[in-house]
């Protein structure tokens, strides 16, 4: 025997099989048993959810021969419709006859009698998608239809029926079956078929067929046809490529967790294997309004019991905050993806940003500083002899700072500026903390803004910035972040006019200028630099190096700093990338 698909298959046979739609169901049951027919009926609702089907099983009953108010099973009528050859059950599938002259051969046998049944019953399938003539044609018949005709009209769409239709008809909105029907469903249809699953696996499917009955029996179809009598999880994930909701729970908890990196790769995973992106993200944003939904009303009969259970597990510990901007940033996103050619990045870009918001910059690095505490402080010897004091002063003053900046990030930050404007000058460059620049910098960027530097004649010729111009005219650029540069100038004195020259208010536009971007400079004299540079080869070479120094330019937000560039995850490389 030719294989059968399941949902045709497993069609329900009678009104006990029908999954859901029990107000329906009862509502057309008590019509037969009291014998009170309508001459018309409109089902609505989205596709699969039993439209058909009902109809079909209502068509059955109104004929079949026996006074069991169910389809016997066993009458003539009953077995003629069971092979498709009821003469008195017409279905017409409005999809593909929607022309006049279909509905006027209809309306023309309408008048004849039916010839086994009670009644002659016309099942009118996507009824919306007739023309208006035949629509209009159909309106006469209903408006005064022989006794023994019964029309029964299904739609997705009713707003396109004729009102002049809809209000001759008794109508029925079908809406989604509920998970744990299509589950109980399912699992029936396993058992039958000698199919091994689990209830995670029906789960998904069910979710995955959005309320649809026969959707959800088509997936189960297609994960047997690729995985024979035993289906896992992971193979619906495969099939069907996507991102399950416990996905989306660790996703969320790697944002919220500040595990940028893990969600990352996340998401070039599911990309990678080709999972759809756009789903992913208007899942997403479903659980997440779930989430917020949840916290104000925790008994709320909007979310399913599936999803409350998930969100407890993953969503409700993390800041509503958080959920709001994230639900926030991922609404915009998808507005954007009709554009997008690749929405890899988008959908990228967007969670890092909101994780930035979330775990602002100067957090993310204070906790290296915290972590820095661990290291070795630096031995007197690589300090200079004669700042000696002013080094081990100003050092126990910095880590003061850097341990309130560990409490309270945004509290300080602030403070910190502008302290460290007027501080700059003050700043003693000990060799440890030039050390601490040079790990933090980007050969890239050095050379970006090296190219930028060879320009700096250019800017001799305006008054406001000739002398900022001419102060780093002869230096050269030893390391370069997203933050700071290091740079070398021709002597001592030059490198501590360049630094003290920080404090003037011309300064930072002067940088942005030239750079692009603000930045601070840390100058130091050429004897320093070899010294630290032969430093820093020696201790990478032993692992001994420091971790990177955090300089915070808080002006634009860190924020937006970062999703200015092109590449927002070039980010992480800055973190990593030891210049040489
Ligand atoms: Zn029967």
């Amino acid at each position: 025997m030719a294989y059968q698909a399941l949902y045709r298959k497993y069609r329900p046979k009678n009104f006990e099989e029908v999954v859901g739609q029990t107000h329906i169901i009862k509502t057309l049951s008590n019509a037969i048993k009291n014998n009170r027919i309508a001459h018309a009926y409109l089902f609505c609702g989205p596709r699969g959810t039993g439209k058909t089907s009902t109809a079909k099983i209502f068509a059955k009953m109104l004929n079949c021969s026996s006074d069991t108010h169910r389809p016997c099973e066993e009458c003539e009528n009953c077995r003629m419709f069971n092979t498709g050859s009821h003469p008195d059950i017409i279905e017409i599938d409005a999809a593909s006859n929607n022309g006049v002259d279909e509905v006027r051969n209809l309306i023309d046998k309408v008048k004849y009698a039916p010839m086994e049944g009670k009644y002659k019953i016309y099942i009118i399938d996507e009824v919306h998608m007739m023309s208006t003539g035949a629509f209009n044609a159909l309106l006469k018949t209903i408006e005064e239809p022989p006794a023994h005709v019964i029309f029964i009209f299904a739609t997705t769409e009713p707003n396109k029926v004729l009102s002049t239709i809809i209000s001759r008809c008794q109508r029925f909105d079908f809406g989604r079956v509920a998970e744990e029907d299509i589950i109980r469903r399912l699992s029936y249809v396993c058992k039958q078929e000698g199919i091994k699953t689990d209830e995670q696996t029906l789960q998904m499917i069910a979710e995955l067929s959005d309320g649809g009955m026969r959707d959800s029996l088509s997936i189960l179809d297609q994960c047997v046809a690729y995985c024979l009598d035993e289906i896992h999880i992971e193979d619906v994930r495969q099939i069907y490529g996507i991102f399950s909701n416990y996905d989306l729970g660790e996703l969320f908890q790697n944002i919220a967790y500040n595990r940028i990196e893990e969600a990352m790769k996340q998401l070039q995973d599911a990309n990678t294997k080709g999972m759809d992106l756009k789903r992913l993200t208007s899942d997403f944003i479903s659980i997440l309004k779930e989430s917020i939904i949840i916290a104000f009303s925790p008994n709320s009969t909007l979310v399913s019991e599936n999803h409350k259970q998930l969100i407890n597990t993953y969503f409700m510990d993390s800041n509503i905050d958080l959920r709001v901007n994230l639900l926030e940033e991922l609404m915009n996103t998808y507005n954007k993806y009709v554009y997008a050619s690749n929405v890899l990045d988008y959908l990228e870009s967007a969670i890092l940003k909101v994780s930035l918001q979330n775990h602002p910059i100067q957090n993310m690095n204070s906790e290296k500083n915290i972590q820095k505490t661990k290291y070795e402080r630096p031995d007197i010897s690589y300090e200079l002899a004669s700042e000696n004091r002013e080094i081990t002063e100003n050092s126990a003053k910095n880590e003061q700072k850097q341990e309130k900046t560990a409490e309270n990030p945004s509290d300080v930050s602030r403070e910190t500026i502008s302290e460290q404007k007027s501080d700059i000058s003050k700043i003693i460059l000990n060799n440890e903390y030039i050390l601490q620049l040079l790990v933090g910098s980007d050969k890239k960027l050095r050379m970006e803004d090296s190219r930028r530097f060879a320009q700096l004649r250019d800017y001799m010729i305006d008054l406001d910035s000739a002398k900022y111009a001419n102060s780093l005219l002869d230096t050269t650029i030893t390391a370069s972040a997203e933050t700071y540069l290091i740079v070398c100038a021709p002597s001592d004195l030059d490198a501590k006019m360049i630094n003290e020259m920080q404090t003037t208010d011309g300064y930072e536009s002067f940088m942005k200028k030239i750079l692009g971007k603000e930045k601070k400079v840390f100058a130091i004299d050429r004897n320093t630099q070899d010294k630290v540079i032969k430093e820093f080869k020696d201790r990478m070479n032993a692992g001994t190096l420091p971790s990177p120094a955090v300089v915070e330019i808080v002006k634009k937000s860190a924020v937006e700093e970062i999703m200015d560039q092109d590449n927002p995850l070039a980010l992480f490389d800055n973190l990593q990338i030891v210049d040489d």
